[in-house]
C-alpha cells in the first residue's frame, strides 16, 4: 500500500503517525493537508518544530523548559525566591501562572513516580529539589503535584525526604477534581486550591 506513494510523502505519513494520538488515517490527512498548503506555511512548520528542539533548554534551576538557563521566572527578582511551587510538568507551571495569583518559583519534577509505569523518585526531579531545598533560603515548598494516585503519592514521598530540611511543605487544598490534572483545572479552582494549602508531614 505505502508502495503507491512517493516516498517522501510515505516518509511525512510515517513520521506523523508516531505522534500522540494520531492514527494512520489522521496521518494521512495531515500529510495531504502540508502537501496542499502552501510552501511558507510548510516551511514555517518544518522549522518551528526545528526551533523546539534547537533552541529550549531546561532551567538548571527548576528543571522547566526555557530558552535561557536559569529560565525568566528563575531569573525574575520580582518573584519571591523563598516559596516554591512544585509541578509535575512544565504545562503545569503555566496552569498556577494562569491563576495570576502566585508570585513565587518552580520546580518541574518532570513526572510522578509511578511504580505501576516503572517511575522511580530516581528517574524524576526529586534530588535537585532537595538539594535546592537544603542550600536554605526557602521558606515554603508547595506541592502541587496531580489530585491523583501518582500525584499524592509523588507528594508524600517529597514531604518526608524534606521532613526537617527547615522548609514549610504544604499541599493544594482539597477540592481539586480528584484524579484529575492540574493542566486542565480552571483558574478559580486552583486559586482557591493554592490559597487553601494546608501543612502537610
Ligand atoms: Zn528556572
Amino acid at each position: 500500500m505505502a508502495s503507491a506513494l512517493a516516498r517522501p510523502l510515505a516518509r511525512l505519513i510515517d513520521e506523523l503517525g508516531k505522534l500522540p494520538g494520531i492514527g494512520p488515517k489522521t496521518a494521512q490527512r495531515l500529510a495531504y493537508f502540508i502537501l496542499r498548503s502552501p510552501a511558507d506555511d510548510a516551511t514555517a512548520l518544518a522549522s518551528a518544530i526545528r526551533a523546539v528542539k534547537e533552541e529550549l533548554r531546561y532551567c538548571s534551576i527548576c528543571f522547566n523548559i526555557a530558552e535561557d538557563d536559569p529560565c525568566e521566572v528563575c531569573r525574575a527578582d520580582d518573584r519571591d525566591s523563598t516559596l516554591v511551587c512544585v509541578v509535575e510538568e512544565p504545562l503545569d507551571v503555566l496552569a498556577v501562572e494562569r491563576t495570576g495569583g502566585y508570585r513565587g518559583r518552580y520546580h518541574v519534577l518532570h513526572g510522578a513516580i509511578s511504580p505501576v509505569n516503572g517511575v522511580r523518585p530516581d528517574d524524576l526531579k526529586i534530588a535537585p529539589l532537595a538539594a535546592r531545598v537544603r542550600k536554605g533560603g526557602i521558606r515554603e515548598v508547595i506541592l502541587a503535584t496531580n489530585p491523583n494516585l501518582e500525584g499524592e503519592a509523588t507528594a508524600m514521598y517529597i514531604a518526608q525526604l524534606l521532613n526537617g530540611s527547615g522548609a514549610q511543605v504544604t499541599r493544594l487544598a482539597r477540592g481539586l477534581p480528584v484524579g484529575g490534572d492540574l493542566e486542565y483545572t480552571d483558574e478559580v479552582t486552583l486559586s482557591r486550591a493554592l490559597e487553601g494549602r494546608r501543612a502537610v508531614s
